[in-house]
């Protein structure tokens, strides 16, 4: 299979060349011809597998053969709504990739930043349109948008468009649409609520379904470790530290968490940042960008700051709080072990999260593997089984010293006081 067996145009397949993509991914390939004959698409697929492109692709096709008419500003044909800025800004920089050679002109607006050269660039004019919904709607208010001439809408995300409250915006902007379009949605889990908003948007869509969310599980080692919640701080500079742990994306509830594990690892030499929705877009690209041209080793987000980041290389996983839904938990899993390669998850629970690593275990129908062998145990009377005697945590770990060495004390630690013995 490749790109011109499903009649991708030339100068979008000089570009998807220029990327090195040599074939299409699944929901590529599934997904571009149905959208190359104009049909609407229900897309159940996570970030990671292609998606962008998938939809991308067939939009700047139709676009670039349609042409631009007359001299006039461009009206804005074609609307992806994403939940956050960072997705926005990768879904950008997408169409801005693979539509180099086609002419089709793109502005991405989000909240948290100034309008001016959003509107500004809405004032020239643009094809594409791609949007977080709050700031979308705010600048439709003001009437720097209209979406009279609207022939393509996206929905990405879905679900996380309802996990972080946007349904409500999103409803607004769907029923100033125009009703004859073609519309595509995508979201990787498909509960009821967004079973029936889908119903309401696309008519007749063609179903397409990649890595079922309990399947993403299956090709990451994954690993729990019982631990007070005061020890995890120590247990995760232990880890760092011990294991050979190259890129590690940190997972915390809170953005307060994440700034305080970001901060504490600093304290003891480990170069970290905090990713979350109070800092500022700058600060967040910059610690992504640190992140991503290995300045710094980890980067700790939240679930909602993490949702789409791009990171092609990330060696584990580690999960400081456990979500208390189980399919955040596959979500977060899921950032390690892109694209094919094997990654590597950890995560911590203690006595408060036991129920959530239940839950977990019932999703992904197996029972996580515990490292029973680590310096900063539970209490007794805590464990769980089935119990490991040494992290499993693929061919990638190791390199450390042995359980015993480690349970010495590294000396290492900032936070150094807790001595690292069993109790
Ligand atoms: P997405 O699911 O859209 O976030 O894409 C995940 C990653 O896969 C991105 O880094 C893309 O650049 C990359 N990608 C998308 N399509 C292909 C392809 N056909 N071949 C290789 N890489 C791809």
């Amino acid at each position: 299979m490749s790109f011109q067996n499903l009649n991708v145009i030339d100068p979008i397949l000089r570009a998807l060349a220029g990327e090195g993509y040599t074939q299409p991914t699944p929901i590529q390939a599934q997904a571009i011809p149905v959208l190359l004959s104009g049909r609407d698409l229900l897309g159940c697929a996570q970030t990671g597998t292609g998606k962008t492109a998938a939809f991308a692709i067939p939009m700047l096709q139709a676009l670039h053969n349609a042409g631009t008419d007359g001299n006039g500003p461009r009206p804005i044909k074609a609307l992806v709504l994403t939940p956050t800025r960072e997705l926005a800004i990768q879904i950008g920089e997408s169409f801005g990739t693979y539509g180099k050679h086609t002419g089709v002109r793109h502005t991405v607006i989000f909240g948290g930043v100034s309008q001016h050269g959003q509107t500004v660039a809405l004032r020239r004019g643009v094809d594409v349109l791609v949007a977080t919904p709050g700031r979308l709607l705010d600048l439709m208010n003001q009437g720097f948008v209209s979406l009279r001439n609207l022939q393509m809408f996206v929905l990405d995300e879905a679900d996380r468009m309802l996990d972080m409250g946007f349904i409500h915006d999103v409803k607004k902007i769907i029923a100033k649409l125009p009703a004859s379009r073609q519309s595509l949605f995508f979201s990787a889990t498909m509960p009821p609520e967004i079973g029936k908003l889908a119903a309401t948007i696309l008519r007749d869509p063609v179903r397409v379904e990649v890595t079922p969310v309990s399947s993403t599980a299956e090709k990451v080692t994954q690993a729990v470790y019982l631990v007070e919640k005061n020890d995890k701080k120590f247990l995760l500079v232990h880890l760092l530290n011990e294991e050979n742990i190259s890129a590690a994306l940190v997972f915390t509830r809170t953005k307060h968490g994440a700034d305080r594990v970001a901060k504490d690892l600093n304290k003891s030499g480990i170069a970290a940042e905090a990713i979350h929705g109070n800092k500022s877009q700058n600060a967040r690209q910059r610690a992504l960008s640190s992140f991503k041209s290995k300045q710094i080793r980890v980067l700790v987000a939240t679930d909602i700051a993490a949702r789409g980041i791009d990171i092609d290389e990330l060696s584990h996983v580690i999960n400081f709080e456990l979500p208390n839904e189980p399919e955040t938990y596959v979500h977060r899993i899921g950032r390690t072990g892109r694209a094919g390669a094997s990654g590597i998850a950890l995560s911590f629970c203690d006595a408060e999260e036991r129920d959530y690593l239940k839950g977990i275990n019932k999703l992904i129908a197996k029972t996580l593997p515990v490292v029973a062998d680590h310096p900063y145990p539970a209490a007794a009377g805590a464990s769980a089984s089935p119990a490991l005697a040494r992290p499993q945590s693929g061919g990638r770990s190791g390199g450390g010293r042995s359980a015993s060495a480690a349970r010495s004390g590294n000396g290492r630690s900032g936070w150094g006081k807790r001595p690292a013995t069993s109790r």
